[in-house]
């Protein structure tokens, strides 16, 4: 975490984004009411990432994109976007990546109803984390989404198995983004291995609009359905909002 955080003050976190209310998009609570927090940085680079500037340093400056903010800040602008009348996303990024700081306490400890985080599964949560959050939302990097880091990387069984408990207690679902049938047969082979259960997991087409996300999904539903997947949408694509 220190080597990541540079310089982002001790008491800070650094901020991308804070929106809401909208609609979750995606997995298994999709529709509910929605405030979204996205931190900045993370530890893997996926080229189709969506949120390149919490991390691509080579791209933006990430003291601009991602300006340090303290925790009773966060929590008041999460309050003007919506906290408390619905569930709180903690996105990134990858937002693990600050649990150990103080300021991540007193930022969990404060914010009002479900929290959710959304991880790419590289970082187990820790104990206050665990206690403190109703929902994971675990997205490993498979197909396109890994091809920029090693397997060792962005595949930890150890890590892998700690959600997959989270599962099997109803606290975690897994999201996996694939292009096509391989990537499909892909996610299934690490289900099998990671003995995550089946109905806990999303298959989510990869797609950045509309149509793109309608097209892999025709290619695939067929397929994710014969695995007894679940079927990822994308809201806030159809619906043009957030
Ligand atoms: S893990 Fe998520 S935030 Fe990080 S590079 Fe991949 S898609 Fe982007």
């Amino acid at each position: 975490m220190l080597q990541i955080a540079g310089t982002v003050p001790q008491d800070r976190l650094p901020v991308q984004e804070i929106f809401g209310p909208v609609p979750q998009g995606e997995g298994p609570y999709t529709g509910r009411c929605a405030c979204f927090i996205r931190l900045g940085r993370c530890n893997l680079h996926c080229p189709p990432c969506d949120s390149k500037r919490t991390w691509d340093a080579s791209r933006y400056d990430l003291s601009q994109t991602c300006p340090p903010r303290a925790a009773e800040e966060i929590i008041e602008a999460a309050s003007e976007h919506g906290a408390g009348a619905g569930i709180v996303v903690v996105s990134g990024g990858e937002p693990l990546l600050w649990q150990g700081t103080a300021v991540w306490h007193r930022m969990l400890t404060a914010l009002p109803g479900d929290l959710h985080i959304e991880t790419n599964g590289t970082i187990s949560p820790n104990e206050f984390t665990t206690g403190r959050v109703a929902h994971f939302s675990v997205s490993p990097k498979i197909g396109r989404m890994g091809a920029a880091d090693p397997a060792k990387r962005r595949i930890r069984p150890a890590v892998l198995a700690d959600f997959a408990v989270l599962a099997r207690q109803g606290k975690a679902a897994f999201k996996f983004v694939a292009a096509d049938t391989a990537e499909v047969e892909e996610a299934a082979r690490l289900v099998r291995d990671s003995q995550i259960p089946r109905d806990r997991v999303w298959i989510m087409p990869l797609g950045d609009d509309a149509a793109a996300w309608t097209a892999v999904g025709r290619t695939i539903v067929e397929q994710v359905m014969d695995h007894g997947f679940n079927f990822s949408g994308r809201l806030h694509l159809t619906l043009e909002v957030r």
